[in-house]
């Protein structure tokens, strides 16, 4: 194996648990618990990430040596690790739950790169910790395969988000009622490995900040500053309420990327909301099939849809105001927390009409745009559409000819098609007296277009035909997924099956358009 340089600040700096005491508890005062991962029967490599791997300098037999397969299956230390399970709070679907922290991921250790790049070796589902709170601490194959393959196609796209180097199993069985229906059964257990420069979460800061705890929250945010904001440094008096306008910003342009690109992650507590604003925690998300503002994969959150496609922008704004009430504390006066917020609205707003004029391709966005996007998601709905293939579809639409015809291929419903034609043609001629007034050259609206309208996405049958397929012991297609998702927005020759719209037989499925918390 190389030898990794490791540099465990966190672990340096911030207070741990002065207990090792088996068994779930209340940790006070500490930020994190030393844990061992617990080991496995049969570690073995399924999939993982080249490019990741590269990044921490992994060649190709290391990463086919048994010590990989034992490392990152949670049964052997490399030199320099030091695990441990992050305590955090949150609130969970709109209630503060408490002390929540890694019930079941454990961090090996921060890596540094060559390129001086810090990056935390995460293990998600390597066994219990002090934060399990009676659950196992394991994760299964499907979920686990779920999150390798968007934490990369995330990463293609250009959008924030953690890493992940590798997917390993376990060799071990996973008992999971999958729809929480009184059906428990037994499934392959997973591990992930999971990578990003930070972990901390707003939960972080809400449980110092619930406890009471003004000490240990400065502590924590010192740190972060000093560790993931280091450009901050200097800022004098104005420090936290710069810092907390930079994740205010983030925030704001991830939520416009995800919009963009049709992506509901499904559990937007504040527990899996990154301080850099990274996309955190990949659990029951999907990505938008037939248009539909309303929609949310979570079936756990079906009835109230507090984290439906549409609501995800507002959500993070009260998930801010959340972790500016647990920062107040550090404020003299709340001016900054407040302007902040405003930040977010600010950001938001300007990130939407930049995505506006990507996904048209306009030079830029003129009074009247914003409700021309908007008439065409009404219709888009109705119509019952998808949203990857219509938008992708306009890349090659021609002005001269506003016709419905060549995007026929993005419609779901024959009869709806037909119903709402008359009012989609309307919006094409609207939209070709629009291009016919834009300065922007045909070849630079479509590239701009094609950058900003993948062709390919994380369909959610698409990584369910993978599940199926690793669960009866092939994992073909997970490689060929994580390969076409490397280069989302390129046209792929021969690769067309992985853009076509979602099939019928998966419309009501379990997995592909309805799935829970249960992981
Ligand atoms: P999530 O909704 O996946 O972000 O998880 C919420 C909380 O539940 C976190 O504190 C997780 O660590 C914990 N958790 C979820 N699944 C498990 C599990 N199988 N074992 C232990 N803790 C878990
Ligand atoms: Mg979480």
């Amino acid at each position: 194996m190389p030898s990794l340089l490791f540099d465990n600040v966190l672990l340096r700096e911030l207070p741990g648990d002065c207990s090792d005491a088996p068994g779930p508890r209340e940790v006070l005062d500490a930020c994190y618990s030393r844990v061992m991962p617990t080991p496995v029967p049969a570690p073995r490599l399924l999939a993982h990430s080249a490019d990741m791997a590269a990044t921490l300098g992994f060649g190709v037999e290391e990463l086919a040596s048994d010590a990989f397969a034992r490392v990152f299956g949670g049964n052997a230390l490399l030199p320099g690790m030091q695990p441990s399970a992050a305590n955090y709070g949150g609130h969970q679907f709109g209630v503060w739950a408490g002390q929540l922290g890694d019930g079941r991921a454990i961090s090996l250790g921060e890596v540094l790169t060559v390129g001086g790049k810090r990056w935390e070796l995460q293990l998600k589902g390597a066994g219990p910790t002090p934060y399990s709170r009676g659950a196992d601490g394991r994760a299964v194959l499907r979920s686990s395969i779920r999150e390798f393959l968007c934490s990369e196609a995330m990463h293609h796209l250009g959008i924030p988000t953690t890493r992940a180097l590798c997917l390993v199993g376990t060799g071990e069985q996973v008992v999971r009622d999958m729809l929480y229906d009184g059906h428990p059964r037994a499934e392959p257990g997973a591990i992930v490995c999971r990578a990003a420069p930070s972990f901390i979460r707003f939960g972080s800061f809400e449980l110092p900040a619930a406890h009471g705890d003004t000490a240990l929250l400065r502590r924590l945010a010192d740190f972060t500053i000093r560790r993931d904001f280091p450009h901050l440094a200097g800022h004098g008096e104005g420090l936290y309420g710069d810092w907390f306008g930079e994740v205010c910003a983030r925030t704001a342009r991830l939520m416009a990327d995800w919009m963009r690109v049709g992506f509901v992650h499904g559990v937007m507590n504040t527990d899996n909301m990154s301080i850099l604003g990274l996309t955190l925690d990949y659990g029951p998300y999907g990505w938008i099939e037939d248009y539909d503002p309303d929609w949310t994969p979570n079936t756990t959150d079906a009835q109230r849809r507090r984290y439906r496609y549409e609501q995800q922008p507002d959500v993070a704004w009260w998930n801010l105001s959340r972790l500016a009430a647990a920062l107040a504390p550090l404020f003299g006066d709340i001016a900054p927390l407040q302007a902040g917020l405003d930040r977010y609205v600010a950001v938001y707003a300007e990130a939407d009409r930049a995505s506006i004029v990507a996904k048209l391709g306009l030079a830029a966005c003129r009074d009247g745009d914003t409700a021309l996007m908007q008439s065409l998601h009404d219709l888009l709905h109705e119509a019952e559409v998808d949203m990857t293939l219509w938008f992708r579809g306009l890349v090659d639409f021609d002005p001269q000819r506003p016709a419905l015809e060549p995007l026929h291929d993005a419609f779901y419903d024959e009869a709806k098609r037909r119903a709402q034609e008359p009012a989609l043609v309307d919006w094409l001629a609207r939209y070709a007296a629009r291009l016919a007034d834009d300065p922007l050259p045909v070849a630079e609206r479509r590239a701009r277009m094609r950058a900003a309208n993948p062709r390919y996405v994380l369909r959610n049958y698409l990584a369910q035909q993978a599940i199926e397929r690793a669960e009866q012991g092939d994992c073909g297609g997970i490689h060929e997924l994580l390969d076409v998702l490397r280069r989302p927005c390129d046209e792929q020759a021969g690769r067309e099956a992985f853009a076509r719209k979602r099939p019928d037989w998966a419309r009501h499925r379990p997995g592909c358009s309805m799935l829970s918390c249960s992981s």
